[in-house]
């Protein structure tokens, strides 16, 4: 298992943890994801991703960190999210 060390900072976004967090399979558990490694983001980090990519799309090509971040909409979200508190939540961002 590998797994991020430093789990108090969201890889997605870089701002300290702070609940509600959820744990994102780089492989989605949908295709073949169990057992692989998981990263700690924010829930709502992890809302967009599966909010801006399907399940193939993550298995395919956006199964890293830094091809998520280079995603124009996910870039977008993240200078967004970083003006906010660690426990902003939208509810509003709908999974795809
Ligand atoms: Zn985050």
């Amino acid at each position: 298992m590998s797994e991020i060390a430093t789990e108090n900072i969201c890889p997605l976004c870089n701002r300290v943890l702070a609940e509600p967090t959820s744990r994102h399979h780089l492989l989605p558990l949908s295709k073949g994801g169990r057992d692989t490694p998981t990263i700690l983001l924010h829930k709502i980090c992890q809302t967009k991703v599966h909010a801006v990519f399907t399940e193939t799309e993550l298995k395919n090509y956006y199964n890293t960190v830094e091809r998520l971040q280079e995603h124009d909409e996910i870039a977008k979200f993240i200078k967004w999210v970083s003006k906010k508190d660690p426990e902003f939540y939208d509810g509003s961002i709908k999974k795809k």
